[in-house]
């Protein structure tokens, strides 16, 4: 029977797990399970010739097809391509993330009927060419992309909902603080949130998409190997689907660690096979350097946020690397008490997403919603800029970091030099003045100016960001009439052509209805 679900989705959409989620007949999120009656669905694909493979079965493949195997492509969103090709063919890591979706909207349609609107939920970390990338993988496949919303943000609005704070009228019985520790496969984000009435408001945002359970496996590879390396004398790690069989075992005894004190890890290469023990002493002296580095950001989120632990009301753990004992037992000695641990680290992100879907369909029939999303933005944003002294480059920052939105600023440049005939708009984001170690988002170029143009001329930069992080921009040249506005050209973005092709590809050519995400793209 097919029949079609009013009910938008909320995407969950993980670096090595994902989840989709949508609100029951009572408004309450419920998390879909997948066609293998799994509640989360691993974010690897498997390139199998034409068939394309994802979740358990490719994730299984890690260990006998590893070349054709893609993971952690979340890690990898603005990149040109993905770092090896498949089967022989090299994707861009959006493409890849857009096959994990259509798994998760395929396996949600045999439930509930078609699945064509969701939000999506990325790191609060993230920044524009990332989120622009997964808004990119909702359209390839064939889903109405209705918000961008952070994790943490999600998952506050999931506990918000679990306590209560979204009951009919919508309003927190007192105002509330809350710290989301948010450690998954492969990003770690930290992220003060406020919620004060029916308002959540994020206070400061930040992290590291470079930090994961991937890390903390790392390790335990290099220990195995090691060993193995000292008894047999070859590396198990130098061949594809050796280093793939390890890490599978690794990560396997990495959870058996959070449950047992101690465990073994299986290993052969080569004919040559070794049972390594391990501690949970000993694995949490190795990866003490990764925790301290969440501790260290956490501990700065907090001072830009300009609190004290006693202001925060609630430490909320999310993602599944928060499984470890090691990460509570941190929080705990950093805040002076037990982190909550009332909602689902898997599912939690899910469901906050679900609920701002919810939300959005409300707000478009014209009613008012429960309750409303402020963000911060996550990362300074600027142009580059000529310093007149001393002739070098310079990050003009617009909007610095943790910004509430939406926000609107303008600076004023100058031209250089009389007669100048273009100029060149370079949008960077990142907190360092040189903008050579800040993110490359783009540039626009304004041509074809007056001859004789006097130098000094005004350069009118003007930057409006979203809510959802995305940025819009208008540059104007003096009274020149010369004027360019949101044509933002992304280094790494696919075309709306290209967008086109692999979308009737991956959704294996139904038809896109007219409203699909295409609308909020960048021209
Ligand atoms: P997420 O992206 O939130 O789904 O988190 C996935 C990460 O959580 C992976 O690195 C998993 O290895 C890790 N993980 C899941 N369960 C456990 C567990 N019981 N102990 C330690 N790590 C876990």
């Amino acid at each position: 029977m097919t029949f079609i679900s009013r009910t938008p989705v909320g995407i969950d959409l993980g670096t090595t797990f994902s989840a989709i989620a949508r609100l029951d007949e009572n408004g309450r999120p419920t998390t879909l399970v997948n066609a293998e009656g799994d509640l989360i669905t691993p974010s690897v694909v498997l390139f199998e010739g034409a068939n394309v493979v994802v979740g358990k079965e490719a994730l299984k493949a890690i260990a006998t097809e590893a070349d054709d195997v893609a993971d952690c492509a979340k890690r990898e969103l603005g990149n040109a391509t993905f770092h090896k090709a498949l089967g022989g063919r090299d994707y861009p890591p959006e493409v890849i993330q857009a096959f994990i979706l259509h798994k998760l909207r395929r396996d949600a349609h045999a439930l509930v009927g078609e699945v064509r609107q969701a939000v999506v939920t990325v790191p609060a970390y993230f920044d524009e060419v990332r989120r622009k990338a997964t808004q990119d993988a909702g359209y390839m496949a064939g889903i109405e992309v209705l918000d961008i919303i952070n994790e943490p943000t999600a998952a506050a609005i999931a506990y918000g909902a679990a306590h209560g704070f979204l009951t009919p009228e919508g309003v927190a019985q007192r105002p509330q603080t809350i710290l989301v520790y948010d450690l998954g496969g492969g990003t770690f984000d930290v992220t003060i949130m406020r919620i004060e009435g029916a308002e959540f408001m994020t206070l400061a945002t930040d992290g590291d998409v470079q930090l994961g359970g991937r890390d903390w496996d790392a390790r335990l590879m290099d220990f195995a190997a090691a060993e193995f390396i000292g008894a047999h004398g070859v590396d198990p790690r130098e061949e594809a689907n050796s280093l793939g069989r390890l890490w599978r075992e690794c990560e396997d005894c990495k959870r058996t660690l959070s449950a047992r004190l101690k465990t073994t890890i299986g290993c052969d290469y080569k004919g040559h096979a070794l049972r390594v023990e391990i501690t949970r002493e000993q694995f949490e002296a190795m990866t003490r350097d990764l925790l301290d580095r969440t501790r260290f950001t956490t501990q700065q989120t907090l001072q830009a946020a300009g609190l004290e632990w006693s202001s925060i009301d609630q430490l909320l753990m999310v993602g599944g690397s928060t499984r470890m004992p090691m990460v509570a037992e941190m929080l705990g000695e950093l805040c002076g008490r037990a982190p909550d641990a009332s909602v689902s680290a898997d599912e939690v992100v899910a469901h906050g997403a679900a609920l701002r879907a919810g939300l959005i369909l409300t707000q478009r029939s014209g009613q008012r919603g429960a309750f409303q999303i402020k963000n911060v933005n996550s990362h300074s944003l600027g142009v580059v800029a000529i310093d007149p002294l001393t002739k070098r480059k310079l990050n003009a920052t617009l909007i610095p970091r943790n910004t509430p939105l939406p926000v609107a600023a303008k600076r004023i440049f100058k031209t250089q030099k009389e007669g100048q005939k273009s100029v060149l708009v370079q949008i960077v984001e990142g907190e360092s003045s040189a903008p050579e170690h800040c993110v490359q988002l783009g540039r626009c170029v304004i041509r074809d100016l007056p001859v004789k143009l006097p130098a000094n001329t005004p350069i009118d930069v003007r930057f409006r960001y979203e809510e959802n992080g995305r940025l819009g921009i208008q540059v104007s040249v003096g009274n020149t009439g010369k004027f360019v506005e949101a044509s933002l050209v992304r280094e790494n973005s696919l075309s709306q052509e290209q967008l086109d092709v692999w979308r009737r590809y991956i959704t294996g050519g139904e038809t896109a209805r007219e409203e699909d995400s295409a609308s909020g793209r960048w021209k």
